[in-house]
């Protein structure tokens, strides 16, 4: 009896051992784990996930790692859900949650599925692990691979902010500039997993490295004591925590855990990156963006990985998606933290701009209980944020000249 059956072909429904393989031989689909529930019903219930220790490996029955020594744990996930009653009020909400996934150990919610990628390398015996990255990715695979003893090579975009290189470089990673955009950093690491051997987590551990974005949803779920929100607005690149969020909700509803009650997911991309919402609206097939231009360097990937697979979540739930400009994101990080105390990049901060452009459409009511995703922090793009808040004031080292700069004393 196992937990993990396989791998199947989300396109042709094709099966193949749970191996290192992202994309079906078939047809190049690509690969998702599936799993045996009933066989996990018998292992675990709710009561059993609480009483264990707070990070994402309590939901360890639901992740595709055979062995528990293997897994990686810097303390990944168990991150708080806040009830924001000011903004809520601003806006008009009774239930705002936020998601807070920049307290996460390298502050983004990458560090999730990059623990359970890493995890899946050290079970296949592989010891050079990587990524291509729009910057969260690297520091979080780095620090996991530190971590667990394994050489770790990323390849990252050459404009991404500095502050992400320091830190992924700091964890002991070899950090490599590609001088292009995201997609050719993945493009080129598709050739290095193959020519070299390497695990990427994003690339040829992508089947495995994305099951443990699944635990945001899991846990937001345990957090507002097993009653799923009706609105859940989430940040998406290559729309892998879209998606895993939807597998994550069946889940737990297959396994009885929560009604049958279906949560809205409603996606968010920069509108100079945005080639799945523009598939949304048009009805069309997606183009990838050549180009992407935008102050949310976390969201800009061109072509993205998982776009069809999000695009169906969104559809099936019967949630909607959105482009909001850089200008209401930089509003918005300006809420969250002025507001709410949550320091946000701007990923992080893309859902409550989303967030308010729905209201403004009348598409969300008083009542709704609505869950914002902040998944990355402000201190990875410092020199964003700085644009949308106020200079400090300099002072002589006197109280006059301290009234003379401060008003109201
Ligand atoms: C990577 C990332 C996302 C979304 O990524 P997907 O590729 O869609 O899973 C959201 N927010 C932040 C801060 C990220 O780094
Ligand atoms: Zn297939």
């Amino acid at each position: 009896m196992t937990r993990v059956v396989g791998l199947r072909c989300r396109e042709c429904g094709r099966r193949f051992p749970a191996a290192l393989r992202s994309v079906c031989d078939s047809c190049w689909g690509p690969l998702e784990v599936e799993y045996d529930y009933n066989h996990i019903s018998n292992l675990i219930d709710r009561d059993t996930i609480t009483g264990r220790a707070p990070t994402m490996w309590r939901y360890f029955e639901l992740l595709p790692i055979e062995d528990s020594t293997h897994t990686v744990d810097l303390g990944d996930g168990g991150t708080p859900l806040h009830h924001c009653q000011r903004l809520g009020k601003e806006l008009g909400l009774k239930e705002l949650y936020i998601k807070n996934d920049t307290m996460n150990p390298t502050s983004s919610f990458k560090d999730r599925p990059a623990s359970v990628g890493v995890s899946k390398c050290l079970e296949f015996g592989i010891t050079t692990v990587g990524c291509a990255s729009t910057g969260n990715l690297a520091p979080a695979v780095a620090a996991h691979a530190a971590k667990a003893g394994l050489r770790c090579v990323v390849l990252v975009p050459h404009d991404i902010e500095a502050s992400k290189i320091v830190q992924t470089s700091a964890y002991g990673a070899q950090v490599i500039r590609v001088k292009g955009t995201y997609d050719d950093a993945n493009r080129l690491g598709i050739l290095a997993a193959e020519h070299f051997g390497w695990g990427l987590a994003n690339i040829n551990v992508r089947s495995f490295y994305v099951e443990g974005s699944k635990t945001v949803a899991y846990e937001t779920c345990e957090q507002l004591g097993w009653e799923p929100p009706d609105i859940t607005i989430i940040p998406v690149a290559s729309g892998g925590l879209l998606s895993a969020t939807h597998r994550a909700f069946k889940e737990l509803e297959e396994l009885g855990w929560v009604d049958q009650r279906k949560t809205r997911l409603v996606g968010s991309q920069p509108r100079g990156c945005a080639p799945i919402v523009e598939a949304f609206r048009k009805g069309s097939e997606i183009e990838p963006v050549e180009e992407p231009k935008t102050i949310a360097k976390s969201l800009a990937i061109g072509s993205p990985a998982s776009g069809y697979e999000a695009l169906d979540a969104v559809k099936e739930t019967g949630g909607s998606m959105d482009s909001p400009s850089d200008g209401e994101t930089l509003e918005a990080i300006r809420l969250l933290g002025g507001v709410e105390g949550v320091f946000a990049e701007p990923a992080g901060a893309i859902p409550l701009a989303t967030l308010m452009r729905l209201r403004d459409a009348g598409e969300v009511d008083a009542s709704d209980r609505v869950v914002l995703f902040v998944t990355g922090s402000g201190f990875k793009a410092p020199e964003t944020v700085l644009r949308v808040v106020e200079e400090p004031l300099v002072t002589e080292p006197t109280l006059d000249a301290l009234r003379s700069v401060v008003q109201g004393g």
